[in-house]
Order: structure tokens, then C-alpha cells, then sequence
């Protein structure tokens, strides 16, 4: 099973981010994929990919909620970054109005930016969206047909969002605790979507899967959420660990 979404090594895992790990691993997670936020993170992230090789996979990105006056420096960042070395995937990148709107037409030049260079790159891209789903799928029209692929990471948009990605190709639905939560109608929405387009995430330290909603989240937490999905499709938690192995494992060729 693999968490395809984890910022753990984010400061609120600083005075036990190795039990996490060990948790993460006898729950059954056999890889992690890091998603960058900016500059800041970057160094955390690195390091903790170097602590646990073939463990931790990081991946590279600008999150739209660093997108601010600076955002040509941090781009450039993320360009030498990928001249650097080899990466899984572009992201975290995308479109974020929920926290602020100022920056809207910046975050869509830094999408698309970052969109090239996971095409010139060959990488997936993982894709972040709140209260921006038609401007992020307006953003990704120029890519239809060009071999675009990747994730919308923490999904939770109604059964008409979901087809329009599938319909759109490349793409999969990442899924996290938020699939747990009675108030969200994600798992009646999920129930009508093929369980081939599904990923399975934590989003931790946030989105902490009931029973520990309120509490810090951690890759450990996979397997409620795999649970969950299991409930969903009335099948096993076994079936539920395959396909979405299989998928992850497709989507970032680990
Ligand atoms: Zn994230």
C-alpha cells in the first residue's frame, strides 16, 4: 500500500518522525511519495528522501499557496531542481482560491509553467484544487491529447467532476481521510467511479481519517482510509491494496 500524498517532513513530525515512519511501515505502507510545497520545504523534504531511499520518493513543485511576488524566483528554483536529478512527479501545483485570491492569474502562469516541464520531463504531475475546479480545468485545456498524466490529490468535487477528469485522460483521483467523513458525501461519489482511477493518500499532517479526525494525520492512517474504500466497494481490504498499489505504482513508475 502507498501513501501518494505526505508531507511528514513537515515540523509537526520533528519529535517523532521516525516512529511515523516505523507506524507507516508496519501498517502495511510500502512507499511514501513526498509532494513539495516551495523553497522552504524543499530542504526538509530532501533530506528526509535521503534518511529512507526507495521509501520516501520526492516529488518537485510550487503549491499555489506559495505563489506570491516571488514566484518567478521560486520557479526558477524548481527548474534547476529539475535540471538537477531525476524526480517521480511535478507537484504539489495547481489553483487555490479557498485561502486567497490575489495571485489568481500568477498561480495560473505557474501551473502551466510547471505543466511544460513535467511533459519535457516526462513525469506525472499532482495536482492540487480548491474552489478552483473549472478555472484548473480551464488552465489544463492547451494539454488535453498531449500525454499529459498525473493525480488530483485529495478529491472531492461531485460525480460530474470525477467523470470530466476521467473523460479529460491521464488523470486519477486521489482519495484521503476526507472519504471518512460522514458530512462529505465523497463515498456516495466515489461508489459510482471505477476503482482503476483511484489513489489512496493521507494529505498528513492534515485530513486525519476518523476515528482520529482533529488529530495529526500520519501515513500510518492509509490503511483507514483503504478500509473505508473497501466498505465503499463491498469488497476486501486486500482488493482495495492491489488495485490502488497498481495504479500508484503505474501513474509513478516506482
Ligand atoms: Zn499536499
Amino acid at each position: 500500500m502507498i501513501d501518494t500524498h505526505s508531507h511528514i517532513y513537515s515540523e509537526e513530525f520533528d519529535s517523532d518522525r521516525a516512529e511515523a515512519i516505523l507506524r507507516a511501515k508496519n501498517s502495511g505502507i510500502s512507499q511514501i511519495i513526498l509532494p513539495n510545497v516551495d523553497s522552504e520545504s524543499l530542504p526538509q523534504m530532501l533530506a528526509l528522501e535521503a534518511e529512507y531511499p526507495h521509501y520516501c520518493y520526492a516529488a518537485i513543485g510550487l503549491h499555489p499557496t506559495s505563489v506570491k511576488e516571488s514566484y518567478r524566483e521560486e520557479l526558477a528554483l524548481i527548474k534547476s531542481e529539475l535540471e538537477r536529478r531525476s524526480w517521480i512527479a511535478v507537484g504539489e501545483i495547481g489553483i487555490d482560491l479557498y485561502w486567497d485570491k490575489t495571485f489568481l492569474s500568477e498561480q495560473i502562469i505557474t501551473f502551466q509553467q510547471q505543466l511544460e516541464w513535467a511533459l519535457e520531463y516526462k513525469i506525472p504531475v499532482i495536482i492540487h484544487v480548491r474552489d478552483s475546479f473549472s478555472e484548473t480545468m480551464q488552465a489544463l485545456q492547451p494539454y488535453r491529447n498531449s500525454g499529459l498524466k498525473g493525480v488530483f490529490h485529495s478529491f472531492t468535487g461531485s460525480v460530474e467532476d470525477a467523470r470530466e477528469i476521467i473523460e479529460f485522460g491521464g488523470f486519477l483521483l486521489g482519495i484521503n481521510g476526507i472519504v471518512t467523513f460522514k458530512n462529505s458525501g465523497l463515498a456516495e461519489t466515489i461508489k459510482q467511479i471505477d476503482l482503476k482511477h483511484l489513489l489512496i493518500e493521507t494529505d498528513s499532517p492534515y485530513l486525519t481519517p476518523a476515528p482520529h479526525r482533529g488529530k495529526r494525520n500520519e501515513s500510518a492512517y492509509t490503511l483507514l482510509v483503504a478500509n473505508k474504500l473497501a466498505e465503499i466497494y463491498s469488497c476486501s481490504l486486500q482488493q482495495i491494496d492491489e488495485q490502488t498499489t497498481l495504479n500508484a505504482k503505474s501513474l509513478f513508475a516506482i
